[in-house]
């Protein structure tokens, strides 16, 4: 050994005792603060006060860096130092806000993390349970983010940690794919600093600080099956995803919208929407909590503007925490909402029954709600294909806009006619591309909904299925345009209430439908509810549409109640309609002729025109 190297061995040597001494300190110093910080959190919880004290932080900030210039100490290192343990504080606090006992369920929880042992993932995600809950998490590593997000979904794990951005590769767009399909909400994010090679185990070179060291920090967000909004006080943010149409200043109003209430917005994202090309997809990040003003405000106008508005999470602000303490900016947390009670129970305002701007629902090219009034017309169920492909002619020649067909059947009798099942849709999409109508279909099970919502413009849910609220929930998160109909013996309420379980869910585009309701009078097939038509409208911003079919039964009756439904100011009709009614396979007593549609037409333009309307 050369005297060079043993000179190098010996201060290795002192090294490793110094380190040896700086952890035991360490290990004492900060299981201390740890446990005040604790005691203070339980302060804070029974004074009710906020977890975050921004003037009480800035003055630590200010006394550690004199305490370091004195000392000789990096005063860079000194805050890093410093803020990575109020960041831990704080998660502490949190937790003792939260209630950490709450927990029934004591098992270690199981987190799946996309990467190898010890790469930024798996990394981030101790640190992240290292304050989540007692005793962390056991870290699972998957090779790829869908085996990732999978790990979750299926139950594997109890949550998923994925990159979302990244400082210096910016944000590949892939986890917002799986966001878009899945309903696994957001509940955390955690945020990852390390090397530009950010090879497993050289983690601590970010202690390395070299001028010509480019961080690269990461960002986490942390999955879980259900939502978990932080409690009163946790300084939260929220993620939303939104899409809009393509139409000018969309995007604009609602920016505007948040700018207004001063929401501020800490990441937006824009993915293109390759099966609607009209329309824009966005990825938002706001500050605040959807149920508390001034979020909850922005979000009423900005639904307004949108067609799909879907609340990905909200979860406590670990990325605002840590700009907050880089540059010292001062902020006040959202106060909570004297509303928002422990047990639960919560009074949230109804989305759907709101007297606000009537709202333009736009299907594939046709408006609901705006100067022209729409006619759905087409036969009770898909029967063959050229069935469908002569309706669509014949309705297309008379005015319709719209193609209807049912290829799911609601029967009353098991023996009847159940529909084409997923053939009839293929043929109604084919009838509708071939003479250029979008169509709309009924859904009859949730898991159908995808299947559907690929292949028709509008889904439709029956009149006896109005408040099959998982059916509902399931339409909630889908883009797509629904036709709710009202049920038989649904009050005017409950339709409103239907509709604010789609709205809730995130999906803005709910067109209602009175169809008649069940009373003593037999004389019709159902008493069509007109003066429910007029309530509506002056009770919801929402498009109604009426069904003089269903509600007549019978051929004849239809027409005159259809230019009624006209007249009290109905948005649109839905007719059914047969090239060849003697032979329908369904409701072949109500379906329309040709010549019906065309007195229909006809006598529908002198009233449409004095209300200022078009056909
Ligand atoms: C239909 O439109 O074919 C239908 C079954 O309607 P409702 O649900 O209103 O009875
Ligand atoms: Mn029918």
């Amino acid at each position: 050994m050369s005297k060079a190297e043993s000179h190098l061995n010996k201060a290795r040597q002192e090294i490793d005792q110094v380190d040896g001494e700086i952890l035991a300190q360490m290990g004492r110093l900060l299981g201390r603060r740890m446990e005040v910080a604790r005691a203070v959190g339980a302060l804070k919880e029974s004074a009710g006060g906020e977890l975050l004290d921004p003037e009480r932080e800035k003055a630590l900030l200010k006394t550690w860096a004199k305490h370091a210039a004195q000392s000789g100490i990096s005063q860079q290192l000194a805050m890093r130092v410093l803020r990575e343990i109020l960041v831990h504080s704080r998660r502490t606090q949190e937790r003792v806000l939260l209630g950490e006992n709450n927990t029934k369920d004591r098992r270690t929880l199981r987190v799946a993390y996309w990467g190898k042992l010890e790469s930024a993932g798996d990394l981030a995600c101790a640190k992240l349970f290292d304050t989540r809950c007692s005793g962390g998490a056991d870290r699972v590593g998957f090779v790829t983010l869908a085996a990732t997000v999978e790990a979750v979904r299926s139950g594997k794990t109890d949550y998923a940690l994925v990159p979302v951005e990244n400082s210096l590769t910016g944000s590949s767009g892939e986890i917002e794919h799986y966001l878009i399909d899945s309903d696994l909400a957001i509940v955390d994010e955690e945020v990852w600093e390390s090397t530009q090679d950010n090879g497993a185990g050289r983690f601590l070179e970010v202690w390395d600080t070299s001028p010509a060291r480019v961080p690269d920090v990461t960002r986490f967000l942390l999955l879980g099956p259900k939502h978990e909004p932080p409690g009163p006080g946790v300084p939260a943010k929220t993620s939303l995803l939104l899409t809009l149409d393509h139409q000018q200043g969309a995007l604009a109003r609602c920016l505007a919208a948040f700018a207004k209430y001063e929401v501020n917005l800490t990441r937006i994202e824009s993915r293109p929407q390759t099966e609607t090309p009209w329309q824009y997809r966005f990825f938002i990040d706001v500050e605040g909590v959807p149920t508390e003003d001034p979020l909850r405000l922005a979000l009423e106008d900005v639904r307004a503007q949108c067609n799909l508005l879907r609340v990905l999470g909200t979860y406590p602000a670990r990325t605002r925490e840590a700009r907050h303490l880089e540059h010292g900016a001062t902020f006040t947390p959202a106060l909570p909402e004297a509303s928002s009670s422990k047990n639960g129970t919560k009074k949230v305002p109804a989305q759907a029954e709101q007297k606000r701007k009537p709202m333009i629902v736009r299907a594939a090219g046709v408006e609901f709600g705006g100067d022209r009034f729409v006619l759905i017309a087409g036969p009770c169920a898909v029967e063959s294909r050229q069935q469908i492909l002569h309706a669509a002619e014949m309705v297309k020649s008379r005015g319709a806009s719209m193609l209807r067909g049912g290829a799911f059947k609601p029967r009353s009798s098991p023996y009847s006619f159940q529909g084409l099942g997923a053939d009839g849709l293929k043929l109604l999409q084919e009838a509708g591309h071939a003479h250029g109508l979008p169509t709309v279909t009924e859904v009859l099970r949730t898991e159908d909904v995808p299947l559907i919502a690929r292949s028709a413009d509008v889904l439709q849910v029956g009149a006896r299925n109005m408040q099959n609220f998982s059916l509902l929930r399931a339409l909630g998160s889908i883009d797509r345009p629904i036709l709710l109909k009202r049920g038989l013996s649904a009050t005017v309420k409950e339709l409103l209430l239907a509709a604010e379980y789609i709205i809730a869910g995130g999906n803005q585009r709910v067109i209602l439908c009175e169809r008649g309701i069940r009373t003593f009078e037999t004389a019709t097939r159902s008493t069509l509810d007109l003066g429910a038509v007029a309530v509506l409208k002056t009770r919801t911003h929402l498009p109604v549409i009426v069904d003089p079919s269903h509600a007549a039964g019978h051929r004849h009756l239809v027409l005159p109640l259809a230019l009624a439904a006209a007249a009290v100011g109905a948005d649109g009709l839905i007719v059914e309609a047969h090239p060849n009614p003697e032979e329908a396979l369904c409701d072949k007593e109500q379906a329309l002729h040709a010549e019906d549609l065309d007195e229909l037409g006809a006598k529908l333009l002198p009233i449409l025109k004095s209300q200022g309307r078009v056909l």
